[in-house]
């Protein structure tokens, strides 16, 4: 059990993983008729995904949207197009993979990656782009069968790759990594500055979930061989989709049996062991920089800081 205070009602939520909005609606994704029916309807909306990015704009009310069209209005030369879902209001979202964004003649919009998009856009729209930009990825790096080599076909409405020679049908890979906030006997908490990271940036440790590996053993593992920190409970805290370019990323608090620290100098230049009032100092005088960006690693040190960790 998490023994620290509860600010569930009052800390920021994990960008990209809002429950509601939109439906994926999976069960469509077979049905040809049902598809090409959704796709002409007027009310349907696409928007465009290249290379992680989509268009944006900001509102005169000061909102930030996602860029969509009608499927009439959609630039439909060379694209792929991907079935994402239906809102509560009954429209049915598509993303259409293209080589690149379209131009708007209005100028207003502009493109964005999903690390700036996702902090945002409405959790409906990021929603839509995450799942857009994850199908994307794992599409532009699978395209071969990985059976028999042969180019595969898109089906699913963009969820599956079929083998025409074989075949073997592919789904999108998403590779778990484990990120985790290690605490001490004294309920101090490890950060660390990974060797490529500006001054003063510091971070929950993380890395990827190795084969044959529990995410217990991988959390155990990671603090292992960053920080030279042995584990001894892992609890479960809460996921975050990470398509950069394929990951899902599990929190979880990890206890330490003792402050002994030793880095691995290779992917970790230095940890070091804060305590509540010693990380407030820290963001207070700038030797730490608060967390900027939309991962889940914020929320982690949030959790455990048990208040609003100070704006970057
Ligand atoms: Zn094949």
């Amino acid at each position: 059990m998490i023994t620290w205070p509860d600010h569930t009602t009052d800390h920021r939520p994990i960008a990209l993983t809002a429950t509601g909005g939109i439906d994926r609606a999976a069960h469509h994704r077979l049905d040809e008729a049902w598809l090409g029916a959704a796709w002409s309807h007027p009310t349907t909306r696409c928007f465009v995904v290249s290379g992680g990015q989509v268009l944006i704009e900001d509102t005169e009310d000061g909102r930030t949207e996602l860029v969509t069209m009608p499927s009439f209005d959609a630039p439909l030369t060379e694209a792929h197009r991907y079935f994402l879902g239906v809102d509560e209001d009954g429209v049915r979202y598509f993303a259409l993979q293209k080589d690149s964004l379209p131009g708007r003649m209005d100028g207003a919009a502009r493109p964005a990656g999903l690390r700036e998009a996702g902090a945002l856009l409405s959790e409906r729209d990021a929603q839509l782009m995450v799942h857009a930009v994850a199908l994307e990825n794992w599409q532009r790096m699978h395209r071969f069968c990985s059976r028999c080599g042969e180019r595969t076909a898109i089906v699913a409405a963009g969820h599956v790759r079929r083998c025409p020679a074989c075949g073997a049908e592919h789904y999108p890979r998403t590779d778990p990594a484990v990120i985790m906030l290690v605490t001490d006997p004294e309920g101090r908490a490890l950060l660390g500055r990974q060797v490529h990271w500006p001054k003063g940036r510091f971070s929950t440790l993380a890395g990827f979930v190795e084969p044959g590996e529990s995410l217990e053993q991988a959390v155990v593992r990671e603090a292992g061989e960053e920080a030279g920190v042995a584990i001894d409970r892992v609890e479960y805290v809460a996921s975050q989709p990470w398509p950069f370019p394929s990951s899902l990323m599990l929190g979880f608090v990890a206890h330490a049996t003792s402050a002994e620290i030793r880095v691995d100098g290779e992917e970790i230049e230095e940890a070091r062991w804060f305590s509540r009032e010693e990380l407030r100092d820290a963001f207070a005088s700038g030797e730490v920089l608060p967390p900027a960006g939309i991962s889940i690693a914020a929320r982690l040190i949030e959790l455990w800081y048990g208040e609003p960790l100070p704006l970057p």
